[in-house]
């Protein structure tokens, strides 16, 4: 079924303990994208500038992502530039150069209007509004944000929160939206702000996802070598929503799945720099750490019921 992403399409200046890449492929729409791919054909939104190679959008079509919603405009690409410490869940941003986004609007093609799912990966609120506009047949909406937009576009944020289905977030995003340090308490008052579910981020101690009814959690996948975690979490996010796409399904068990299928794919992105591990990772390769996933957190629990 339809899925339609909008994110970032960027140039990534990147230093890990374990080397650096210099204008890689990168941007959130890139990586949710890449790794939506392994269940249905995402269409993906999104600016380039004059200077971004050929060479990068055709590999996201290589990897069956639906590149005609990218545009090319006039001026620079988006540049992010990071550094992770040699605890490689501390990161700084050195460097974020909007460029042809600062004046992008997004306006969909006609073939993507009638998509049912969508993926609003990290980008200006505004800008995520403007796709929520556009898109009347959608059946299940998901956003996600950063420290930026909570600082300098709150209240674009809010209404984006009113509007979508599900909101992701990483665990010290939801405690500056909330300013709460309990992030079940965060979790809440997110709910109490409009989406149906929450899914919290805490990299690599794994995910939460609240809804009104239930709370559901899974570990991270145990990786040894992580190399770069950057895009991590737009891996996440595309994998849970291709996985739901891919099925038009829309269910707690459905999306408890999704979750698992989001873990691996993220596992995956952080193996090695940029987007490097989504050329060599097929579907078996997805499968096969679900179920190592399966069973790292198989609990048989019924004899510890009853009497
Ligand atoms: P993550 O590691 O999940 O935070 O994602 C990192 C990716 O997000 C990189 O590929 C960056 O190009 C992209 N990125 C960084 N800053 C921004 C921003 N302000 N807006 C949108 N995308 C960004």
């Amino acid at each position: 079924m339809s899925l339609l992403i909008i994110g970032t399409v960027a140039f990534d200046t990147v230093e890990t303990p374990y080397g650096k890449v210099e204008r890689a492929l990168g941007g959130s729409g890139t990586f949710a994208s890449l790794a939506a791919a392994y269940y249905t054909r995402p269409r993906l939104v999104g600016v380039v500038g004059e200077d971004f190679p050929q060479e990068y959008i055709d590999l996201l079509a290589s990897r069956g992502v639906d590149i005609r919603g990218i545009e090319h405009a006039a001026g620079k690409s988006f540049f992010w530039h990071g550094r992770y410490e040699q605890d490689i869940n501390i990161r700084e941003t050195l460097v974020t150069e909007l460029n042809v986004l600062e004046t992008f609007d997004p306006k969909l093609p006609a073939d993507y209007l009638d998509s049912r799912y969508i993926f609003l990966a990290n980008i200006d609120p505004n800008l995520q509004l403007k796709v929520l506009d556009q898109t009347p047949a959608a059946v299940l909406t998901m956003a996600d944000t950063m420290n930026l937009w909570i600082d300098i576009t709150r209240d674009a944020l809010e209404q984006v929160l009113r509007r979508v289905d599900i909101i992701l977030l990483n665990d010290s995003e939801a405690r500056q939206l909330c300013g709460t340090p309990n992030l079940i308490k965060a979790a809440r008052d997110i709910l109490a702000k409009g989406p149906k579910a929450v899914i919290l981020k805490k990299g690599e101690h794994g995910v939460m996802m609240f809804t009104d009814q239930a709370v559901f959690s899974l570990p991270a996948f145990p990786l040894q070598g992580v190399k770069d975690p950057t895009g991590a979490g737009d891996a996440f996010a595309g994998g849970f929503i291709g996985y739901l796409a891919g099925l038009d399904v829309r269910d707690d068990a459905h999306m408890r799945r999704a979750l698992a299928v989001g873990t691996a794919t993220a596992s995956l992105c952080c193996e090695d720099f940029s987007i490097e591990r989504f050329k060599t990772a097929d579907r078996q390769a997805v499968s096969g750490r679900i179920a190592q996933i399966a069973a790292a957190t198989a609990v048989d629990y019924a004899p510890l019921f009853g009497a």
